[in-house]
């Protein structure tokens, strides 16, 4: 805690801190990065050099860099706690969670409600074993109590397109392309990872897998969310949000 209240972000990283992630494997080639204190379920590590901070997941293949500007977050994560109530898991289970490669993040889709009244159309509750470390927008970055209420989104895929999108691997650098079709037989490819779809009046709820394995057509990338709202990994919490039946599920 002290040495988080301590740290001043230098203007200079050193020629370590200069990239964003190193391989797991790399670590002891590294003596200058030292594991400070655990976090939740990873390790805080410190550069010796020049002060900048890294996080180390439980999966440990990767050791990421905190951006400057997204370490006040990282701190804040650690010093809180962020979970919602029943109601809102009730509706969370509904839309169904996909997990991410290394199972320790759970993305569901939905809309937003926050106090402040603020409605996020297009939201992701972010079940989560790791802080924020490098997020291309700080102020996309939000936390579980700020919600008051959640609702499905008609941009939200139903739950077998997230999930094929989220398994899908990269054909090509940046494309891992997954076949849609809407209701009028018209195919899309999502370009990569997407959670959401608002193509030319084309809802997320208005379409289901095409079966396209090559050829791809009308290859759609996704837009960024419009806010990301972090809950603490929970017991249970996959098997709750990613309920076994969903895979029978033939929308
Ligand atoms: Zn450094």
């Amino acid at each position: 805690m002290g040495l988080w209240a301590k740290f001043k972000a230098r203007k200079n990283r050193c020629h370590t801190c200069s990239v964003d992630g190193i391989s797991g494997k790399l670590i002891g080639r590294f003596p200058n990065l030292k594991p400070i204190e655990p976090i939740k379920f990873g390790n805080l590590y410190q550069c010796t050099k020049c002060g900048h901070f890294w996080f180390l997941p439980e999966h440990k293949a990767f050791l990421h860099r905190i951006r400057d500007e997204i370490l006040p977050l990282a701190q804040a994560w650690k010093e809180g706690e962020f979970f919602v109530g029943n109601d809102i898991l009730g509706v969370l289970k509904e839309i169904g969670g996909v997990e991410n490669y290394y199972k320790d993040q759970i993305f569901v889709p939905c809309s937003v409600i926050e106090k402040s009244g603020i409605r996020a159309e297009k939201a992701i509750i972010l079940i989560s074993k790791n802080p924020p470390y490098n997020w291309p927008k700080k102020e996309l970055i939000h936390w579980a109590d700020e919600i008051t209420s959640v609702q499905i989104s008609p941009f939200a895929l139903p739950h077998n397109v997230r999930k094929a999108s989220m398994e899908k691997r990269e054909e090509s650098m940046g494309f891992s392309p997954v076949g849609i079709i809407d209701d009028n037989e018209e195919e899309y490819t999502l370009g990569c990872q997407s959670h959401f779809f608002d193509f030319k009046g084309v809802k997320g709820k208005d379409v289901r897998l095409s079966g396209r394995e090559k050829k791809w057509k009308k290859v759609v990338f996704p837009g960024t969310a419009d806010a990301y709202y972090f809950v603490d990994w929970f017991d249970g919490c996959e098997k709750l949000l990613s309920a076994e039946w969903r895979n029978n599920d033939v929308r």
